[in-house]
């Protein structure tokens, strides 16, 4: 595999390498994607639930489209975008259950039938306000997987988005390549992240992500994983690029329960595009496809303490 020096480069041209870790990433979604089958469990087009509570009541919203109440619609508007149909009410039986002890599972969606999605951002590196901002205006929510030498010339930066109620994970010290290093480096990764993580956001990471999903199904990092607290392997199942996404299904289709993987990118990654921007038409690809977006946490079962 061309998993050539990435992390070697990584730390002095972090930016420039991006696109080229997003590449990256993506093949190795591509072929190591976790669950193998999930398009055959959710092909089949799946009627609309409907969704619960807030009738919409906005005049503004698009034809066919089940809009949030007024002051949300204008918060959209201020973005350019039509609201997303809100998610409905999390599942008071999780489809995804962990264990405190043992190996950790491994996916790269959730078993549901309602049509959701969930948005996971990694990495840390652009810190835009306006994201924030928007975050705020939008409340759609996401997960954040961090990296902490990414993130560590600025941990501030993701606690106005944290306080929306957002998660933060587990993403490695460093992006390096796991399965080219020890056992040791391995947990060095994970537990250093963690640990940093967990001191500066007051909550344990409950996620790990792999950079580039590599490794991910692998005896020895599950062991790493599970030996520095994070009780899951989540991958992914599009990655999002500037204005669309890369899909590992065929059929270039949203699945309910898929977990979409997209960065903390500006315009010197997305070819002059901003976040906020990129963010924007991840919503837009989403809201053109009948999906709404929920919460990764709320499908999650965190082991009983
Ligand atoms: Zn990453």
């Amino acid at each position: 595999m061309s998993r050539y020096g990435l992390s070697r480069t990584r730390t002095r041209t972090y930016a420039a390498g991006a696109l080229a870790l997003l590449a990256f990433a993506t093949a190795c979604g591509d072929n190591g994607g976790g669950s193998a089958a999930p398009a055959a469990t959710t092909a089949a087009p799946t009627a609309p639930k409907p969704t619960t509570g807030a009738a919409p009541t906005s005049a503004a919203a698009t034809p066919g489209a089940t809009a949030p109440a007024g002051a949300n619609a204008a918060a959209w508007a201020k973005w350019n975008l039509t609201p997303l149909a809100p998610a409905p009410a999390a599942p008071a039986d999780k489809p995804v259950k962990l264990e405190r002890t043992g190996p950790v599972p491994v996916f790269s969606e959730v078993k549901t039938t309602d049509k959701v999605v969930f948005i996971t951002i990694d990495d840390g590196a652009e810190k835009d306000p306006k994201f924030v901002e928007m975050l705020t205006d939008l409340k759609v929510p996401i997960s954040m997987f961090l990296t902490k030498d990414i993130v560590k010339n600025d941990y501030g930066y993701f606690k106005p988005l944290q306080a929306l109620g957002n998660h933060i994970h587990n993403h490695t010290v460093d992006h390096p390549v796991m399965s080219k290093l020890s056992p040791e480096k391995q947990k060095a990764e994970i537990c250093d992240d963690q640990a940093a993580l967990t001191q500066q956001y007051g909550t344990a990471p409950l996620l790990f992500r792999p950079p580039f999903g590599d490794g991910a199904n692998t005896p020895t990092l599950n062991t790493s994983v599970q030996e520095c607290g994070p009780r899951a392997i989540v991958l992914w199942r599009e990655s999002m690029q500037i204005h669309d996404m890369q899909y590992q299904a065929a059929d270039k289709k949203l699945k309910p329960g898929d977990i979409i993987l997209a960065h903390f990118r500006g315009p010197k990654e997305l070819k002059g595009a901003t976040m906020t921007q990129m963010f924007g038409d991840l919503l837009a690809r989403i809201q053109e496809q009948g999906f709404s977006v929920a919460r990764l946490e709320d499908y999650i079962q965190a082991p009983a303490s």
